[in-house]
């Protein structure tokens, strides 16, 4: 097994670590020893094989990065002379083979069916942990998605509709904003408190009545005062995900004119049972496997996650009404949220059906009845012509909540193999729980993630998200054997 040892830009913005002194506290706790893997590292060898298990939000971000690792550089220390060297080239000349696997394909789990919303603040306007970071890296990846679906467009002379209705909306700021709206007054103050330390980046503006109207017209105000961000995004989840891996073509076709290093990249659509098939094929296997990934025998319903079903309906309005919503009006945020896809198609969501193990896209009438039951009076306080507008059908997904911490719901990430049995031949990372903020979270962990994969460097990550290791109980992991 090959192991390389990329360290960052000094400049980047992560490459500190958590000062955080109760992260600190929980992170003295004394654990067992790491089992040991090796990496052998040699100027000579010069290529990293990984397969990215999962073609959602965070495994295709992942790959992204590890493709355009251009801005690290190489560093080794070699010992001559009793005096160590550093030598420094640059991973373009690094082979890098790349498998995605996923028993659906593209965008197959959570990801493809969300509501892409994307803003970095909480239901009430707080903003989340490192939520400035994290804005600023999923714009990036947008941007860079959309670049690829343009080029593709002209490349084949002809335009995809699915993948120019996404472009176009990036490229024309279609959709415009989102408002956010409080429906009890207790909600209202946090809300009106919280607005003033709104990032600069994505802003949030607090609007009259009138003004929120002029908006959506026939839209119901409560306390008179809405919440608007106009730089939040509404996007198509599926056509965002299927441009991003253009862009991950589009990196290995350049990197064929551009770097000495071999890059391939290849997608399988097939499930994966276990992580032992991967051992001893790969130098790092980096799973990203959504709401599924306790299914695996390896962690059996052990991983901190808990699973939440939620349900989307698609809502057209009829032919015979001829006033649609807005041609460029904002998304709304309230007890449910209604996502624009069209004037004449919205999603309202969603359910929350903690505990279910159901992670099929595909919703029965019983459930679609139940979630309409549900969603369409809370949407209806809001925008009550929702009223007059058709249900068309509905889709779901499965969420991976991961703990609540003094900071948030922070995503699980970290090098697990100190929390698997037997000595494994790869190093196995954790890219999970990104709950019910994907899109939000994905760019900037992508990043840190395959960061730490090309420098086979856990301490990259910072504390906050890998401190979850800290809290589980290891003997649990040790009874997977009986799983083999
Ligand atoms: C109803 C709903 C609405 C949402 N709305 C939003 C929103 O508006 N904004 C937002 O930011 N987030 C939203 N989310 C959350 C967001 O969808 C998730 O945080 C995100 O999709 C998680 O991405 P992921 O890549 O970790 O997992 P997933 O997208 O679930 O990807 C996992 C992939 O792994 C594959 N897979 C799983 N198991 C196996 C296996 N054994 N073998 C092979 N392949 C496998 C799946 O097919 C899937 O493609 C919503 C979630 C739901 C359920």
């Amino acid at each position: 097994m090959k192991g390389l040892n990329l360290w960052p830009n000094p400049n980047s913005c992560i490459l500190r670590r958590s000062s955080s002194s109760k992260l600190n506290a929980v992170n003295r706790v004394s654990r067992p020893p790491s089992p040991v893997v090796r990496f052998h590292c040699s100027l000579s060898q010069r290529s990293l094989r990984c397969a990215v298990l999962g073609a959602g939000f965070a495994g295709l971000s992942v790959v992204w990065h590890l493709l355009k690792n251009d801005r690290y550089i190489e560093t080794r220390k070699v010992l001559q002379s009793d005096r160590y060297l550093i030598l420094q080239h640059s991973p373009k000349e690094l082979d890098l083979r790349i498998d995605i696997y996923d028993e659906v394909g593209i965008g197959g789990g959570a990801s493809g069916i969300s509501g892409g919303l994307l803003h970095p603040y909480s239901p009430k306007v707080n903003l989340l942990w490192e939520g400035a970071q994290c804005w600023k890296d999923s714009i990036k990846l947008l941007k860079v998605a959309e670049e690829a679906s343009v080029s593709r467009d002209c490349k084949i002379g002809q335009s995809d509709e699915n993948v120019k209705a996404f472009a176009y909306q990036k490229r024309f700021n279609y959709i415009l904003g989102i408002l956010r709206l409080a429906t009890n007054l207790k909600n209202m103050t946090k809300l009106n408190a919280n607005v003033k330390t709104s990032l600069p980046s994505c802003r949030v503006d607090t609007l009259s009545k009138e003004a929120a109207q002029e908006l959506v017209p026939g839209i119901c105000v409560p306390f008179d005062t809405a919440f608007y961000m106009p730089e939040a995004l509404n996007i198509q989840s599926q056509n965002y995900l299927q441009a991003l891996f253009w862009s991950c073509e589009n990196l290995v076709t350049e990197s064929s004119t551009f770097d000495s290093g071999k890059k391939l990249l290849q997608l399988h659509r097939r499930p994966v049972n276990r992580l032992s098939e991967f051992d001893g094929e790969y130098d790092a296997v980096i799973i990203c496997l959504g709401a599924k990934v306790n299914m695996l025998p390896e962690f059996s319903g052990r991983l901190p996650l808990r699973t939440c079903r939620g349900v989307i309906a698609h809502l057209e309005l009829p032919d015979d009404i001829s006033e649609g919503y807005p041609e460029r009006g904002p998304s709304i945020l309230s007890d449910a949220w209604i996502a624009v896809k069209s004037p004449r198609e919205l999603h309202v969501g969603s359910t929350w059906e903690w505990k279910s193990s159901n992670s099929s896209p595909s919703v029965s009438p019983d459930e679609a009845s139940s979630a309409l039951t549900e969603l369409l009076p809370k949407a209806s306080v809001i925008y009550p012509r929702i009223m007059n507008w058709d249900f068309t059908g509905a889709r779901a997904g499965l969420r991976a909540m991961p703990p609540l911490t003094s900071l948030g719901s922070l995503p699980l990430l970290g090098c697990i193999n100190d929390i698997m049995e037997g000595n494994q031949t790869c190093k196995y990372w954790l890219f999970g729980g990104l709950g019910a903020r994907g899109l939000l979270y994905h760019g900037w962990l992508g990043n840190l993630m395959a960061h730490a994969v090309l420098s086979s460097d856990e301490g990259l990550i910072p504390l906050e998200l890998t401190s979850w290791k800290n809290t589980i109980q290891f003997s649990d992991f040790n009874k997977q054997t009986e799983f083999h």
